[in-house]
């Protein structure tokens, strides 16, 4: 089919104000936030209700046209772009009400093109919370947040997408709306088919729509900038507070003050966070119910201090001082792009174990390159590390990156040998479908296979991503 028969077939399927063709006009949905890929596409269509993406897949199967689900665009594995140019992206970009909300049974239902942002504001608009909470939330949509099962900095204590998640609305690889809606708390009836759905990075079908968890709004938070020794330090603090504070203690993010450093460096930040120099840092939070007891981390930290654990702690006096911290801690990843090159791995490992994690992987990047300056950061309180190295000072930002296959691996070999995951929250897409074909236990990944065969027979849903093409 050449380009204009395709813009032809596909314009009269959803009018020629929802079809994109000419490059200039493509561009923003080709690219991801890492510029890592970068690839053409036959077309990028925005339908603007479900019955047109029903009608898009149904012809696409048809044709055995290959399609690219994408909703914000800022997935971090090159899952919502396209891989070979010649599929279609679909965006979900129209696809943008707020379906229903009752705070007080605890549920919104929304389209899968609302974003992150928005979906907080329609709950806080209601009197409720929806908890997921990730840097990159003004762009990101439920849809893209679902199919990734993003993570976040509240996970700890309210769960991934997945478990924020009743019930989704997906067209199937052959045009079929499967309707699953509901706000049940309760349902076991038969397989669980949103969890395949969930975190399926668009391999086996087009969310449209989804019901998520709300929850009571916290009448205040209590946040603390805490200078620990080192990571093991942090997880004996960790442990401490959990006992405390119980699932209050909504954030737990660890950092290392060679990113406080380079924030200050490059101006992201004008104050410093912390109260004093320390290697190492945690950034705690309480979230307090209405009706709770106000003080109650600064009670922790006085026990973490008598125990010695905690060296000094900022605590924020104001809202200024929280969003200090919290802007320390979302901008680690995107300051090292203005330090140069950097090496990054998105893993897991079991809680007590992310000490090691973190002196193994130092050392065994260290002996691979001694100037390499590693920022490991993020997630303590899941076992989640973003284990980021930046490029040795000077250094030339294309060699350094020429040189990161014996840090990959080093990395990986040393989060598989304590059990841990090579993909925490950011998912396969593109860039680890090789590593989940060596890691994933080999049952588990022919019955994956198996599972995309049933449903997606002629591989048009985001071929290429999670499996190999
Ligand atoms: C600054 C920054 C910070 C981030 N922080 C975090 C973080 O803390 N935690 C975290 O988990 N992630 C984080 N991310 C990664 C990213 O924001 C999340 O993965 C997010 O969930 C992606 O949502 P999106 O709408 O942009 O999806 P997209 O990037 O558009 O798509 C992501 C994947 O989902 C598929 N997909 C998209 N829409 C649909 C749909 N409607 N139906 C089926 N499949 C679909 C795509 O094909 C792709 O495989 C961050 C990214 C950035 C840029």
């Amino acid at each position: 089919m050449t380009v204009l028969d395709l813009n032809s077939e596909l314009s009269g399927l959803l009018g020629a104000e929802n079809v994109l063709v000419a490059p200039e006009r493509m561009q923003p949905f080709l690219s991801e936030p890492r510029r890592r890929f970068h690839q053409s596409a036959r077309a990028v269509v925005t339908p603007r209700s479900v019955e047109y993406v029903q009608a898009l897949v149904a012809w696409a199967n048809t044709n055995r046209q290959p399609l690219v689900p994408q909703s914000g665009n800022t997935g971090l594995v090159g899952g919502q772009v396209p891989l070979t140019g010649t599929e279609v992206v679909v965006s979900a970009r129209h696809l943008n009400r707020v379906l229903e909300v009752n705070a007080g049974a605890g549920h919104i239902s929304v389209e899968a093109g609302l974003t992150l942002q928005q979906t907080h504001e329609a709950a806080d608009a209601a009197g409720a919370l929806f908890p997921l909470t990730i840097a990159s939330q003004g762009s990101a949509m439920i849809g893209g947040i679902l199919s990734s099962n993003a993570g976040g900095v509240q996970v700890l204590s309210y769960g991934n997408a997945r478990e924020l998640c009743l019930g989704v609305d997906v067209v199937l690889p052959n045009g079929e709306l499967m309707h699953g809606l509901n706000s049940l708390r309760k349902n076991n009836t038969g397989y669980d088919l949103k969890d395949l759905f969930v975190g399926a990075e668009g391999t086996l079908g087009i969310v449209v729509a989804a019901t998520l968890k709300l929850f009571p709004k916290p009448e205040g938070y209590e946040t603390a900038f805490i200078s620990v020794a080192d990571p093991e330090e942090a997880f004996a603090l960790f442990e401490q507070m959990r006992e405390r504070l119980g699932t209050t203690l909504t954030a737990f993010e660890l950092m290392p003050r060679f990113g406080v450093d380079m924030l200050l460096k490059h101006g992201v930040i004008e104050r410093d966070p912390a109260a004093s120099i320390s290697d190492w840092y945690v950034l705690a939070e309480v979230s307090r119910a209405r009706g709770g007891r106000d003080g109650a981390l600064l009670d922790a930290l006085e026990g973490a201090f008598e125990s010695g654990l905690v060296e000094n702690a900022a605590v924020a006096q104001s809202e200024s001082d929280r969003e200090n911290m919290w802007k320390a801690r979302e901008s680690m990843s995107d300051v090292q792009s203005r330090e140069g090159a950097s090496i990054k791995h998105d893993v897991s490992v079991p809680l007590a174990a992310v000490p090691e994690l973190v002196t193994r992987g130092i050392a065994a990047a260290k002996q691979i390159l001694p100037g390499i300056r590693p920022c490991p950061f993020g997630h303590m309180g899941d076992g989640n590390l973003h284990f980021n190295f930046s490029q040795p000072a000077g250094a030339d930002p294309k060699a350094f990156m020429a040189g990161a296959e014996p840090i990959h691996e080093a990395i990986y070999a040393i989060v598989t040998d304590l059990g841990g995951s090579v993909s925490a929250e950011h998912g396969i897409g593109q860039l680890k479908t090789h590593l989940l074909q060596r890691v994933k236990d080999p049952v588990a990944y022919a019955l994956m296979k198996q599972i995309k065969a049933a449903i997606d027979p002629n591989n048009i849903m985001n071929p290429g991503k999670v499996f190999d093409l």
